[in-house]
Parts: C-alpha cells; sequence; structure tokens
C-alpha cells in the first residue's frame, strides 16, 4: 500500500542528506566561519541509508534524490549511488555543487543515477569565489558540460537570485538553455539561520513572480504540461529552445498540501517539511534493534500524525527560516 499522509494523499519523493560537511560556504548558506559539523558516528552509515531507503519504496517510494551539505564530500559516494541505484525507482537524482563533480560523474552515471541539479548562481568567476567562499567555477564549469555530454536527463541548474548580487546575469543564465537542453531554474532566496550575514537578508529577496516578469521581457514563456515536470519548479518553454526555464517559490504556496516528498536527514532525523524544526528520529529507532517491518509500521504511523498543514513561509511571508539548509539538503 502506497504511504498516504493525512491529507490523503501520496507520498513518492525521498530526499536523502548523506552529510552536513561542504568544501563551499555559500553566503545564503552557511555562516563565513561555517556551521559545526556533527561527529561522523552520528551520522547515518551507508548500510542504514540503503535500509531506510528500501523500506520506503516498499511503502511507495519511486524518487530519490541524493543531497547534502555537499554528497561528494562523503567518502565512497560512489559505493551509495550504486546501492540505491539497484532499487526500482522512477527516479534517482542527485543535487551537488559540481566541484567535485568531473571525476565521479562516469561512475555515478554507470551506478544508475538518472538526473544532477547543479547549483550555480554566477558565471562570474571573481563573485562565484566570494559567493561561494570557494576558488571553484571552472570545476563547476567542467562538470556541468561533461554531466550534460553524459546525458544526464536532464541537467538542472539551480541559480539562487539575490537582488543586487546577480540579477544583473538572469538573461545569461537563460541563454544557457538556447542550445543546450539544461533546465535552468531559478531559485527564490531564503533567509535562513544558515545565511547568517545580515547583508544577505530581506533586502536580497527578489519574488519569483518579479523573476518570471524580468525573463518575459526579452523571452516568451510557455508553462510546460504537468506530466513534463520532474520537480516543484513552474516549468516553461521557449520557442527555438533546446532547454527549459524554471521558477521556485517557497513563498507563493503552502506547497505543503500538494508536496509530495519526505526527508531523510544526515543525522538520521525524518521531516515532512524542510522547515521543520526537528523530526522522526529514525536512526534511534533502527539502532535500537527494530526489525524493517517494524520500522516500517512505525512510518505510517506516523505520517498521518506528524505532518504539518502548512509551512511557515507559506503563512508568514518572508520571515527568517530556522533552517540551516546545508543540513536539510535543501
Ligand atoms: N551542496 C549542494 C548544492 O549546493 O547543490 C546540495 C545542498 S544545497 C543546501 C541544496 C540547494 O539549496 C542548492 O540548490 C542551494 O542553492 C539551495 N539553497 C541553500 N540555501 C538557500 C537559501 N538560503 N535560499 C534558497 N536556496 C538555498
Ligand atoms: Fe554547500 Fe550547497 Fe550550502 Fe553552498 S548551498 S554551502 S554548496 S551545501
Amino acid at each position: 500500500m502506497p504511504l498516504i499522509d493525512g491529507f490523503n494523499r501520496k507520498i513518492d519523493y525521498l530526499r536523502i542528506s548523506v552529510t552536513d560537511r561542504c568544501n563551499f560556504r555559500c553566503v545564503y548558506c552557511m555562516p563565513s566561519d561555517g556551521v559545526e559539523f556533527v561527529p561522523r558516528e552520528e551520522l547515518l552509515t551507508y548500510d542504514e541509508i540503503e535500509r531506510i531507503a528500501k523500506v520506503f519504496v516498499r511503502l511507495g517510494v519511486e524518487k530519490i534524490r541524493i543531497s547534502g551539505g555537499e554528497p561528494t564530500v562523503r567518502k565512497d559516494i560512489v559505493e551509495l549511488v550504486h546501492r540505491i541505484g539497484k532499487l526500482p525507482l522512477k527516479s534517482f537524482a542527485m543535487t551537488t555543487n559540481g566541484y567535485l563533480l568531473n571525476p565521479l560523474a562516469d561512475e555515478f552515471k554507470k551506478s544508475g543515477l538518472h538526473r544532477v541539479n547543479i547549483s550555480l548562481d554566477t558565471l562570474d568567476k571573481n563573485k562565484f569565489k566570494s559567493l561561494a567562499r570557494f576558488d571553484g567555477f571552472d570545476q563547476v564549469w567542467n562538470a556541468i558540460w561533461r554531466a550534460v555530454e553524459l546525458g544526464f536527463t536532464p541537467v538542472k541548474l539551480n541559480m539562487v537570485v539575490m537582488n543586487g548580487f546577480n540579477d544583473g546575469e538572469i538573461y545569461d543564465f537563460v541563454e544557457l538553455a538556447r542550445k543546450t537542453p539544461l533546465h535552468i531554474r531559478f531559485i527564490e532566496y531564503m533567509p535562513s539561520s544558515g545565511g547568517l550575514g545580515n547583508e544577505f537578508e530581506h533586502a536580497r529577496i527578489i519574488k519569483t513572480e518579479q523573476l518570471k516578469n524580468i525573463v518575459s521581457q526579452h523571452y516568451e514563456l510557455t508553462p510546460v504540461t504537468e506530466s513534463e515536470k520532474t520537480g516543484p519548479a513552474k516549468l516553461f518553454e521557449i520557442p527555438g529552445f533546446a532547454g527549459k526555464i524554471g521558477f521556485i517559490d517557497p513563498y507563493a504556496e503552502h506547497f505543503c498540501s500538494s508536496c509530495n516528498r519526505i526527508r531523510l536527514t544526515s543525522l538520521g532525523k525524518l521531516k515532512w517539511c524542510l522547515f521543520s524544526n526537528d523530526g522522526l528520529d529514525v536512526k534511534g529507532f533502527i539502532r535500537s534493534g527494530r526489525s524493517d517491518d517494524e520500522l516500517e509500521q512505525w512510518i505510517r504511523e506516523r505520517i498521518i500524525i506528524d505532518k504539518p498543514e502548512h509551512h511557515p513561509l507559506g503563512i508568514s511571508d518572508m520571515i527568517h527560516v530556522n533552517t540551516v539548509f546545508s543540513q536539510v539538503g535543501g
């Protein structure tokens, strides 16, 4: 029986954060002195992640995404991709900053990874360095084209748009989709507990509607049908373009009511929502010697009780979110 929550809607998408560590410290995600990483033994092991993923597949999950922190910094990540890649999934994806992707991409592809989302917020090397607090533009850029070459379908580029920082590059990013099958996704910046730089607070937000208007001034956007969509973005085609343009808007809708996903943090907490403060302690449950059947039953019962009706952004516009994105996976 598929996993159904209190809204009577199927939850078929599991997002797994495999580490809270990252080689970058993006200004919108982490404070300049980084965050305190949890001790390694606190992280779920690959055996535990695989076990939980298998139970979720039994419960009806058909899509899995691996995220972080930065998933490619976790040791032997290919091993985990290989294990998850063997599960009967309709979609298996990874969100990465791309810096370490190039040498791993081949193995990921062979191990059954279907798609990659790569975060890239600027095409300017110097801006990149100040934004990621890391000098890595060339490696990320090369990884994008390697991923396209290897046939990950589609390769999605995530750009967090920030007023006065990279909004002048919106058209340059749209142009990347003219000749290549990239999906360019503009993400509305969310002030969070991670990105503590005050300069990157509310004044940096450009609302999705505004972003869409900016793009529409120069390009004809045609909505893509629901059946063609592969994520939460509002997706558009532009005549003559090989790629697509998407907009991700955490504020516009109380999107819990249409959200089909559930999140497993690197510490083994199950979260119904990116903005949930706590979560269900799956790691504690399985480390206390429970069987897979017991885990399945427990998740099935809790999901009806715990799933929130809406996330805090939906009801209160532009609040500061008590979430460190690198710890829940964005
Ligand atoms: N390290 C990987 C990466 O950067 O793609 C995966 C983890 S990251 C937390 C996942 C996504 O969250 C990225 O696309 C990133 O741009 C997004 N993100 C992080 N902080 C954000 C914020 N304050 N507002 C909007 N998006 C954010
Ligand atoms: Fe790292 Fe991704 Fe957060 Fe940037 S957005 S600091 S790459 S986890």
